[in-house]
């Protein structure tokens, strides 16, 4: 026993800004819940996740790889970036990859902010763009959602200042659904100072079926525009972790200098390249759950009219205060769905069977 007793409560290590920043609240887990309620299973809609597993060759391609796991991975991550690049028709010095597009959007901020810098982005919006902005010493500059729940770039654009350093812009919109069109894009672009970074989070890039929502890969001839990409949504990859960023190649370059060494495992590139392997599967996956998508949010419709169209893998009911309480009451139904307390409550789109069990719920909740 070292512990002398005596203990000093005011001893400070960490830096005191970050106690205002959120605890890390896990989801319910579905295997608790089910146990709790006394049914065979509980239904988990509430992080996104495509829920018909691994594409097919992925295990297989993981479990080869991980016999060499005594050896570090490729650190120049060189044959995932060379697949990207030729799939998507970009150069692999414009790639990037990172331990989840989330990783690579905290560099991205680590790349551009000094301390004191802003970092814009719309609200309501992904949770972690608040987290990044603080953990870097960045201030959060928040542009309000429109009535329509999606960004208003019109007020972001007159939100920029000298001290704007990067943007955010969702689209498809975490949690809300949204995604801009190309018309008010190219018009924010063309008002954004040619020093900002401008980041278009695109997690869900793969489930958007509106002609009119522009593929951020587009943008790339404006030097200013980085694009992110993930394989933990569509690709049906979250638990490995593999992310990937677009940007001209000296953003990239820095970005692959910040990067955590290794930080895209020997598993992570070796599972991603043979999901890239299986496009038309994945295609195929994603054609599913729109087609679900449509069909929930026809669905809730019927007793909340003003669900915004949702161009990724998930619908938002704006609930406003009744949030709480309905994922509550989804959950005793053996459905956990993801509330955002007084304001909406995120769906995540799953099987036929899952979403039947979530729409009972809902209408249970809400009749
Ligand atoms: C899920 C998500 C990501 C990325 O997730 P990773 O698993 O870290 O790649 C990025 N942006 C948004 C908006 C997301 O919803």
């Amino acid at each position: 026993m070292t512990d002398t007793g005596r203990h000093q409560p005011a001893l400070r290590l960490t830096r005191a800004d970050l106690d205002a920043l959120p605890s890390y609240v896990p989801g319910r887990s579905p295997a608790d819940l089910a146990r709790e309620l006394g049914l065979p299973e509980a239904i988990k809609l509430a992080s996104n996740e495509v829920p018909y597993g691994p594409l097919p060759g992925v295990v297989e391609a993981i479990t080869e790889a991980v016999s060499g796991a005594h050896r570090y991975p490729d650190m120049g991550v060189v044959a995932l970036r060379e697949a990207l690049a030729e799939r998507y028709g970009v150069d692999a010095d414009r790639i990037a990859t990172g331990c989840g597009s989330v990783a690579l959007a905290d560099h991205l901020a680590r790349a551009t902010c000094l301390p004191g810098d802003e970092l814009l982005y719309s609200w309501r919006s992904f949770e972690a763009y608040p987290i990044i902005a603080a953990t870097n010493g960045a201030t959060s500059v928040r542009v309000p959602n429109d009535a329509g729940h999606g960004h208003n770039l019109t007020a972001m654009a007159a939100a920029v200042t000298d001290r704007t350093r990067m943007i955010f812009v969702c689209s498809p919109n975490n949690p809300t659904g949204t995604a801009v069109r190309r018309a008010e894009l190219d018009r924010f672009l063309d008002a954004v100072p040619d020093d900002v970074l401008v980041v278009v989070d695109e997690a869900y890039r793969e489930f958007v079926t509106d002609p009119d929502v522009p593929d951020g890969l587009s943008y790339l001839d404006r030097p200013n525009v980085a694009v992110l990409r993930t394989l933990s949504k569509a690709w049906g990859l979250a638990g490995l972790r593999v992310g990937w960023l677009v940007a001209q190649p000296v953003v990239a370059a820095a970005i692959r200098k910040v990067v955590t060494p290794f930080s895209t495992s020997t598993a992570a590139q070796a599972g991603a390249l043979a999901a890239l392997a299986q496009a038309e599967e994945m295609e195929r996956r994603c054609a599913l759950v729109v087609g679900e998508r449509e069909r929930v949010t026809e669905a809730v419709r019927k007793f909340l009219p003003d669900v915004p169209t949702s161009q990724a893998n998930f619908v938002w009911l704006p609930l406003g205060e009744r949030a709480v309480t309905f994922g509550r009451s989804c959950e005793a139904r053996g459905v956990i769905v993801r509330p955002f307390p007084g304001d909406g409550v995120r769906v995540t789109i799953g099987t036929p069977t899952e979403n039947d069990a979530f729409l009972a719920a809902a209408e249970a909740a809400l009749a």
